[in-house]
């Protein structure tokens, strides 16, 4: 199994090179260059299994030789071990044909879990073999900086240094990052936004000198280890519901694109998905381009659905692919089109878009009123992000099954659910100390050499 380049540039390389490389050298992403396929008799194999034995048979083609059967397997053992609930991704009926697929039940309460915890594994795995040490570093306006530090926390090939905007993330998410008490993971408050963090984040890479020096490796969304592990759940949530003799319908809360396409993933390998709703929040780039075809930017305006507050979305590179017949030269020119502003979508990968994928949005003023909504008539309380999903999935109900992700837990957002019921969601009780525990951080100026500095010194002691 070999990965090539979205923009057709860069050497085709091995899984575990993928994974340890996230971004390719020409500036593309990473995919497999053929799909494994499931036959209808494997699918419905699949039921009745446990979460992690359908994690492995749905993930293990697209690992090669990366990993022996016996590592894969336990790395998957170990990366959901830490899940809340007994079936890891569970299924709750909300309407006629509607039902809630629960991503929360992770240590940091949101669906980043299922992929963070497993490429912890992984990179531990593949690092103690070769002896070699990396640091990660991240960027986060909240929930992938609480998922990476919860995933690689102790690890003992790997750093970790996450780059939050001081003052800007929720009570919840903070904590998160700064109560890890593990002397390897490390959390960076800085003095400016999120733009500014991500952007010191690309200064990071483009040093080389620096790059090299300590090893630098990322896991944002875009990374391809990251999509795969997201693959499993369509799996097991569809076959719970009668796949492969029955279609199902999803709906997803979207953001960088990275979920959603995860679930066309699943499709192409074989797996019946009638339908994947794209659900956005007011920032609808992607609900613009699937309408119209215009793939413009129009900048980010906050939402109380922040993990899904984006300007362009990443991963639609990679069904652009697709769509433009997997020619790199086409999407490089796109992507340059991109970066002064937008481009139009021909007829024909439009067309080829639209016999996958559906789209809406939800405005604030109908995300809060489906919060409440959820509460009083379906007795469920959505985090803003889920609540923006089952919104969008009302105008798609029908006679296929309809499964809408929910990405959160409630608690993580207390503040907007609060807003929309009058209640404020507790957190579970394995976490409810959360506000008791120590806080550690180091703040840092929105400056490059110091912040490379610190870390300098950091992997020195
Ligand atoms: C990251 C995130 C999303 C968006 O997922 P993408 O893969 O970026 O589309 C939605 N909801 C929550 C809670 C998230 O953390």
């Amino acid at each position: 199994m070999r990965y090539i380049s979205t923009r057709g540039q860069a050497p085709a390389l091995t899984f575990e090179e993928t994974m340890l490389t996230g971004l390719a050298r020409d500036g593309g992403l990473y995919v497999p260059e053929t799909l494994p396929r499931m036959t209808p008799a494997e699918i419905a194999a699949l039921a009745g299994l446990s979460y992690e034995e359908v994690a492995f048979r749905v993930m293990r083609p697209f690992l090669g030789d990366s990993f022996t059967d016996a590592e894969f397997g336990e790395c998957i053992t170990r990366a959901y071990a830490g899940f809340g609930h007994a079936a890891r991704a569970p299924l709750k009926q909300l309407q006629d044909n509607h039902f809630l697929l629960e991503l929360f039940h992770g240590p940091t309460l949101a669906f980043k879990d299922f992929a963070m915890q497993l490429i912890g594994q992984l990179f531990q795995t593949a690092l103690a073999r070769s002896g070699e040490r990396v640091t990660i570093v991240g960027a986060t306006s909240g929930d992938t900086g609480s998922a990476a530090m919860e995933a690689f926390r102790g690890l003992s090939n790997v750093d970790v240094f996450i780059l939050y905007p001081h003052g800007r993330v929720s009570d919840v998410q903070r904590r998160q990052m700064t109560t890890v008490a593990e002397a390897n993971a490390h959390a960076l408050a800085i003095d400016g936004t999120f733009d500014d963090a991500q952007a010191r984040l690309k200064d990071m890479f483009n040093d080389f000198t620096f790059r090299d020096e300590v090893r630098l490796a990322g896991v944002n969304s875009i990374n391809f280890a990251r999509v795969l592990a997201q693959v499993v759940y369509y799996f097991t949530a569809a076959v719970a519901l009668g796949a492969p003799h029955r279609k199902v319908s999803f709906t997803v809360p979207t953001g960088n694109f990275g979920d959603i396409f995860a679930g066309y993933l699943a499709k192409r390998m074989g797996l019946p998905i009638e339908r994947l709703v794209v659900a956005t929040n007011h920032n609808d780039i992607l609900h613009r381009a699937l309408s119209s075809g215009d793939y413009v930017t129009h900048g980010v305006t906050p939402s109380i659905s922040p993990s899904m507050d984006i300007q362009v979305s990443s991963n639609f590179e990679r069904v652009l692919f697709d769509a433009y017949g997997r020619d790199g030269v086409a999407v490089a020119q796109l992507m340059d089109e991109l970066r002064r502003g937008g481009f139009h979508i021909s007829q024909g990968a439009l067309e080829t878009l639209r016999a996958d994928f559906a789209s809406g949005r939800a405005s604030e003023a109908q995300t809060s009123a489906m919060i409440a909504r959820a509460r009083a008539e379906m007795g469920e309380l959505l985090c803003p992000h889920s609540a923006v999903g089952v919104h969008v999935a009302q105008d798609f109900l029908g006679t296929t099954p309809m499964v809408t992700l929910a990405t959160a837990h409630p608690a993580k957002f207390p503040d907007a659910v609060e807003a929309a019921t009058g209640l404020r969601p507790a957190l579970p009780p394995r976490m409810a100390d959360l506000f008791e525990r120590p806080e550690r951080m180091t703040r840092v100026p929105d400056d490059l050499t110091q912040i490379e500095t610190l870390i300098r010194e950091a992997l020195a002691k």
